[in-house]
């Protein structure tokens, strides 16, 4: 089922989550596992990130330097299928500008929907330091709202090259929004006005980049509806789970944490999962308390905190 039905369908607030592939030669194992600890949670859906390729240098015996350039956490289409046809639960592939052709798009939302996999978030990405050289016969998406447009038309039928009798592709479409705006953008009314052109290419709903002051939240709300967009805006969220997150969560999603919550696991660092849980909670209950129609939690690797959070806000 598509995201956007699930949203309209629901009559209490839903709860999704995000997963991230293992890197490359880990086992399945490990993911698998916090899909069968979230499952019992009947989640409306889960969302798989997707990684572009990325080149380190690495030294030969003889000593010489050898380039090597490879995705780090491949197979979001495979881990999409497995959830949703051994759960049975409906996933959201991400899908990137960055790092792929508008052709090796096009194969891979043929490929998803031919797995079953009726639902996108639809991303820039960020510059991969690894970068691929487009053949002259190949094109790029930019920007996500391009991406967007991409999916748009395969939607309606429109391939990249014209061929008669082709069959529309089904797709819910997602994008990313910015509480604190996307770091590149000058300033958050400006981030908002791009977000729009997202909208207006096609996309249904937004989720939303994490934040831990729920008054950011708002304020962006109040400026997409200013700004014309009325889809669902799913609040995403993340919790701390160790002193190390002060400075890495920043550092990776450009984004700022409250004082009250720095200077509690200062304060405590032998508690950080307690104070993390206690804040997540507390933010949680005020965004369903605003009439959010759903919460997202970004999982990453570790589902016990999450599922245990969860299985609190439901009861
Ligand atoms: P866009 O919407 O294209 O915006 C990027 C920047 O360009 C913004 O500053 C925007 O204001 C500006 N902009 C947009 N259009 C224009 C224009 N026409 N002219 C000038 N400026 C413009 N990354 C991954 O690699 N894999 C993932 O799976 C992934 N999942 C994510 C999930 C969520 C919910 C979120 C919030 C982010 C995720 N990201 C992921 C990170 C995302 O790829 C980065 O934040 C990226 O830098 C921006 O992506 P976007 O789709 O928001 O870009």
């Amino acid at each position: 089922m598509h995201v956007i039905e699930h949203l309209e369908k629901a009559s209490d607030p839903l709860f999704s989550f995000e997963l991230v592939p293992p890197p490359r030669g880990a086992s399945l194992n490990a993911i698998i596992e916090i899909v069968e600890a979230l499952a019992p949670l009947q989640p409306p859906w889960i969302d798989v990130t997707s990684h572009s390729s990325t080149t380190y240098y690495r030294e030969r015996p003889d000593g010489a330097l050898e380039r090597k350039t490879f995705r780090k956490r491949p197979g979001t289409l495979g881990i999409c299928g497995i959830i949703q046809n051994r759960f049975r639960i409906d996933t959201v592939a991400h899908v990137l500008c960055l790092g792929f052709t508008r052709e090796e798009t096009e194969d891979a939302l043929i490929e998803l929907n031919f797995m079953g996999i009726h639902n996108v978030l639809a991303l820039r990405g960020d510059q991969p330091n690894f970068q691929k050289e487009v053949r002259r016969d190949r094109t790029v998406n930019q920007y996500a709202a391009e991406l967007v447009q991409q999916i748009g038309d395969l939607k309606t039928g429109k391939f990249l090259e014209d061929m008669e009798g082709s069959h529309p592709l089904s797709f819910c479409i997602g994008v990313a929004g910015y509480p604190e705006k996307h770091f590149e953008s000058p300033n958050l009314r400006l981030d908002v006005s791009y977000l729009k052109k997202k909208i207006d290419a096609g996309a249904q709903y937004i989720v939303s980049q994490m934040f831990f002051d729920n008054q950011k939240f708002f304020r962006f709300v109040e400026l997409c509806r200013e700004a014309g967009i009325t889809v669902p805006i799913i609040p995403g969220l993340k919790v701390i789970r160790s002193l190390s997150q002060l400075k890495t969560l920043p550092r990776t999603f450009h984004i700022d944490l409250p004082d009250d919550l720095v200077g509690e696991v200062i304060a405590s660092p032998d508690h950080v999962e307690e104070i993390g849980a206690k804040w997540a909670h507390r933010q949680s209950l005020e965004l369903l308390e605003y009439g959010c129609p759903g919460l997202h939690y970004y999982v990453l690797n570790d589902a016990k905190v999450v599922v245990d959070l969860v299985k609190k806000l439901k009861k």
